[in-house]
């Protein structure tokens, strides 16, 4: 089982202008470009198998450590966009041994590492089993996008869509909450025709279809669009370098 995935939330300059949603094709190759770079990518590298959850999350917070005032703001994140997702959600005291999704503050600067950060970890078929974050508490201005940005990775999203208006891109480092691309994306990946393990191609085929239907995109143009994005994703990560880039990998924990 088992990878493990840092996702610092590095910031690169140049906010770049997006694409106006609406129900056509542009709107639909956005989407699900969008979705392969945030859910088909481990950090910068292909994903071989989706990745969402399939159980419960226990949800335990911190806190110490400067996370006091901001345990209510990621219980919400937490809670709303596993409400997007239909995944049950429980509080769990600090130290309980079912927590699965462990939020903590960062307060001091690591080498190689942001203050505001996550881990996932997920097993061959694809079922998410643990979610650790790290939020920058000494950043107040910016707590809410690192919380936001990483709850977002510990549901499955291990890419980031640079190109796309989202709280997952570094082009648009101001962004603290989701937005309807994020939200879209979320549908997709927790939608009942997606399941957890399949294979990377087949996904960004299945939810090229889910985000067209959710965009107003007629059956006819949205299997259009949607067989030539198989044959596109299949070459894309076919040509993505397989190794992940140097200080975006943990050894585990
Ligand atoms: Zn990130």
């Amino acid at each position: 089982m088992a990878i493990v995935s840092a996702l610092g939330a590095a910031l690169i300059p140049a906010p770049a202008g997006h694409a106006t949603d609406g129900p056509n094709s542009s709107a639909v190759q956005e989407a699900a470009q969008a979705f392969d770079d945030a859910a088909l990518r481990i950090d910068t590298s292909p994903a071989t198998e989706l990745a969402r959850w399939t159980g419960p999350i226990y949800l335990a917070i911190a806190e110490h450590q400067g996370m006091e005032p901001h345990t209510g703001k990621v219980e919400a994140a937490v809670r709303m966009i596993a409400g997007i997702a239909r995944v049950t959600v429980s509080r769990v005291n600090w130290g309980d041994t079912r927590a699965n999704f462990i939020v903590r503050a960062g307060t001091v600067q690591e080498p190689g590492k942001s203050l505001c950060r996550s881990s996932v970890d997920w097993m061959d078929d694809g079922s998410m089993v643990r979610v650790e974050i790290v939020v920058n508490v000494t950043a107040p201005d910016r707590v809410t996008r690192c919380i936001n940005h990483e709850v977002l990775h510990g549901f499955g999203f291990r890419g980031h869509p640079h190109g796309s208006f989202s709280v997952l891109s570094y082009r648009h480092p101001h962004q603290a909450q989701l937005t309807g691309i994020d939200r879209l994306m979320l549908e997709a990946l927790y939608d009942p025709r997606l399941r957890a393990g399949m294979r990377a191609a087949e996904a960004s085929a299945a939810a090229c279809g889910i985000l067209a239907e959710k965009l107003g995109t007629g059956p006819a143009e949205a299997r259009t669009l949607c067989a030539t994005r198989l044959v596109a994703a299949r070459r894309h990560l076919a040509a993505m370098p397989p190794f992940l880039q140097p200080g975006y990998r943990d050894a585990g924990y």
